[in-house]
């Protein structure tokens, strides 16, 4: 990620794990874990809401909505906000989104890979139909109402996801 020290410039910039440290100035930077949620929308008849991706990576694959916790962010902020920017959908009052998984994920944005720690929620919304979603059209190609037992791990956009909807199905069949 770093070739020269962004304190001194010097080259001998060194990465060890995930810890950058530069001999010449003592610079130490640590590339930790980023947080990220997605989230299992519960419909009618038991299916589904996934998106179709827009952009790479894994374009044209399906995600759960989520994204990115921004700092200053608790996870559930995070969730309310991405869901609202992506698919402009609010959670309605009532309907508490409940933690049921979390792995870990690697995410390549602009050369730069990131781990993260996705935390997956699922939330009921018997009402929710297409109608009801404004989605984000740069980022999401389409929505879709999909039947868990139709989704196949190839479809999955992220090795986080598709182990997240391993467990949904199991939990929640
Ligand atoms: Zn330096």
């Amino acid at each position: 990620m770093f070739k020269y020290c962004p304190a001194c410039a010097s080259q001998k910039i060194v990465l060890e794990g995930h810890r950058f440290h530069c001999p010449d100035c003592g610079f130490v930077y640590y590339h930790n874990t980023a947080a990220a949620t997605g989230c299992v929308i519960r419909a009618a008849g038991g299916k589904i809401l996934l998106l179709v991706r827009g952009r790479e990576p894994a374009k044209g694959k399906l995600d759960m909505p989520g994204g990115f916790v921004d700092p200053g962010e608790g996870a559930l902020e995070g969730l309310r906000r991405e869901l609202r920017e992506e698919i402009g959908w609010d959670i309605p009052p009532g309907a508490e989104p409940v933690l049921f998984a979390s792995f870990p994920n690697r995410y390549p944005y602009h050369d730069i890979l990131y781990n993260t720690c996705d935390l997956f929620f699922a939330i009921d919304a018997p009402d929710l139909t297409e109608k009801d979603l404004q989605r984000e059209e740069a980022e999401i190609a389409a929505v879709r109402f999909v039947n868990p037992a139709d989704i196949h791990d190839e479809d999955l956009a992220f090795d986080s996801t598709r182990r997240a909807i391993q467990v949904y199905k199991q939990r929640y069949r």
